[in-house]
């Protein structure tokens, strides 16, 4: 398992999205709620609700540059993930600027399944030329071919 400063460098170039239920439309605007996925080895992967609170939420939501979250919701309320887990038992304060600079069970490491798969509802005043860089993002890693790399952990950049 790695420490904080270890993935650091990680948070720079992973990101995360939400995924609403029930939509296939693509927007041109980040989605204000649904499931939350963290790209990450090439991969999509999801988070599951071992200790998922409203604190963790809050980060979650300021990567994508909401202000806050309103709701953490469990149990796949936002629908299941297909691939992996990428997270499990997160312990943020609500003030890290990633994910990864919270406590956790080690990336990849759970004791889950599909349906505890978490989403967030996130405050719906976002800055939105920032938002706009994340989409363009997600968007180019939305086109990187997934693939698994032994059991270790690889992070593909948007850049390569
Ligand atoms: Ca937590
Ligand atoms: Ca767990």
């Amino acid at each position: 398992m790695c420490n904080v400063d270890n993935w650091t460098f990680f948070s720079l170039i992973t990101t995360v999205r939400l995924i609403p239920h029930n939509s296939s439309a693509v927007s041109a605007r980040i989605p204000t709620e649904g499931r939350v996925e963290i790209f990450l080895n090439g991969i999509w992967g999801t988070i599951c609700d071992d200790w998922f609170d409203i604190k963790d939420a809050h980060v979650i939501c300021k990567m994508l540059k909401f202000p806050r979250a309103l709701a953490a919701v469990n149990r796949g309320m936002f629908g299941e993930g297909t691939d992996q887990i990428w997270f499990d038992d997160l312990h943020c304060h609500g003030n890290e600027s990633s994910i990864f600079r919270c406590r956790h069970s080690g990336v990849g490491i759970h004791n889950c399944h599909h349906y505890e798969d978490v989403g967030v509802i996130c405050q719906d005043n976002a800055s939105l030329p920032e938002q706009r860089g994340i989409l363009k993002n997600i968007s180019q890693l939305n086109g990187v071919q997934t693939k698994k790399i032994g059991s270790s952990i690889q992070v593909s950049h948007a850049s390569q």
